[in-house]
């Protein structure tokens, strides 16, 4: 496989930006070698700087559901192009994918546009404090909801106690009010509530744990959590950034049919443009400025070439079938794997849910918090980067990330796939 080309790029780009990149898993650390330029995307396909082509699996990490250049996408881009980029005023696009999406959406009444999926997890965050007139936010350990300060704070030690940051730059000020506690541990969640539930805003998770592996939890779980949260005048977010538009297009709440209070967008949202949102009942977004005293607000909010994008491929969700036809794909594809390959000869296990997919490797038969996975597990997802790169499969360079299945993935293009994650997963013994 050539590389000069991405090589020679990443040494220039390696002069611009801190570690070459613009966000840091693009770096390719934890996979090694250097990162693929990507040139340009069709369908499921990708093609890298050297002319390298590749069937893609990450998707832009999640977003491109109906794959790259999608021409219903593409068109409504240009379109809005030519009438001018950005105005700072309402325009009638923002209606049209709002009504879009409420319209078909029992969990949410109203919404909130912004730019990217950490935007809306921080606004919502504010709207929780303001809303409830509480201080402190309680997340999980291997739930990833962007670069929020408060959200970049790991466990302390011991159960109920406040997080730790994660980052440099984030004062203790405020990691001292982010509680974090292990996924999938009900008593956690209770001696945290009854220690501190006059100080707790909000819970916050991902419904779909799909940032740190795919920590899949049980459905009684997060019905725990809904009903603690109702007892106790806590609101529950469900940060659906990655399972919004993902699993259904009401996402996980209409998956698992539980109402969270707010609820987060990002990724699928925009087709490929940079679009978040956030949601709630009526009652609560009121809260939100110029009709609440909650401030939030974007010079880029609403941008007539993003909301295009998310129109069109919101319309392409919304037709008849689409989901199902999605989730067969990811079955066929899921089946063609296991048949092509004994897994547990290479002590791997695949996890999914609806078009979502990751590849662990572990003896373990389910894995539902972050302290499940082992580390050194890792040095054999790197192996088997290496060897699928080789033969034209590209994942998100990390092991901890899953894999997307678009609807531009035909069955013949998942079965040549199939074959050579095959080939791949043999060699990682
Ligand atoms: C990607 C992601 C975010 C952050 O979104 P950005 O657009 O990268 O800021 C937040 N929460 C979840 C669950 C995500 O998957």
């Amino acid at each position: 496989m050539k590389r000069e080309k991405s090589e020679a790029l990443f040494e220039k780009a390696q002069t611009y930006f801190p570690g070459g990149v613009n966000s840091p898993v693009r770096a390719f650390r934890s996979v090694g070698g250097t990162p693929l330029f990507i040139e340009k995307g069709d369908g499921c396909r990708i093609w890298d700087a050297d002319g390298n082509e590749f069937i893609d699996f990450c998707g832009s990490w999640g977003p491109l559901i109906l794959g790259h250049n999608h021409p219903a996408v593409r068109e409504r881009i240009i379109a809005a192009v030519n009438k001018g980029t950005s105005f700072g005023a309402p325009t009638a696009l923002e209606n049209e994918l709002a009504e879009l999406i409420l319209s078909n959406n029992r969990f949410i009444e109203k919404i909130r546009f912004v730019s990217s999926g950490t935007e809306a997890v921080m606004s919502a965050l504010r709207l929780a404090r303001g809303f409830t007139g509480k201080p402190v936010i309680l997340k999980f350990e291997g739930c990833y909801h962007g670069h929020v300060d408060s959200m970049l704070v790991k466990a302390g030690s011991g159960l109920s106690t406040f997080g730790i940051s994660s980052s440099a730059g984030i004062p203790e000020s405020v990691s001292n009010d982010t509680i974090v506690l292990p996924l999938n541990d009900r008593r956690a969640v209770e001696i945290a509530i009854s220690d501190y539930a006059h100080d707790i805003a909000c819970i916050i998770i991902e419904p779909v744990a799909a940032n740190n592996g795919l920590l899949l939890q049980d459905k009684s779980y997060l019905e725990f959590l809904r009903k603690i949260c109702t007892q106790n005048n806590i609101l529950l977010i469900f940060d659906e950034v990655i399972s919004g538009f993902r699993l259904g297009f009401e996402g996980a709440a209409g998956h698992y049919n539980i109402q969270p209070d707010i609820i987060t967008y990002g990724k699928i949202i925009g087709g490929g443009m940079p679009v978040g949102a956030y949601g709630a009942r009526k009652e609560i977004m009121s809260h939100i400025s110029p009709e609440g005293n909650v401030y939030q607000a974007g010079t880029l909010s609403g941008n007539p070439v993003a909301m295009s994008a998310g129109i069109a491929q919101l319309h392409e969700c919304l037709k008849p079938g689409f989901y199902e036809m999605l989730e067969k794909k990811t079955k066929y594809f899921l089946n063609e794997i296991t048949a092509n390959c004994k897994l547990q000869t290479v002590n791997c296990k695949l996890f999914s849910l609806g078009s979502i997919f990751w590849f662990a490797f572990t003896d373990k038969e389910k894995i539902q918090s972050s302290s499940d996975i082992d580390p050194e597990s890792m040095n054999r997802f790197k192996l088997f980067y290496k060897e699928l790169l080789e033969r034209g499969i590209y994942l998100g360079p990390s092991g901890y990330e899953v894999g997307f299945v678009s609807s531009a993935h035909s069955e013949n293009d998942l079965k040549i796939a199939a074959e050579k994650i095959g080939e791949a997963l043999s060699k990682v013994i």
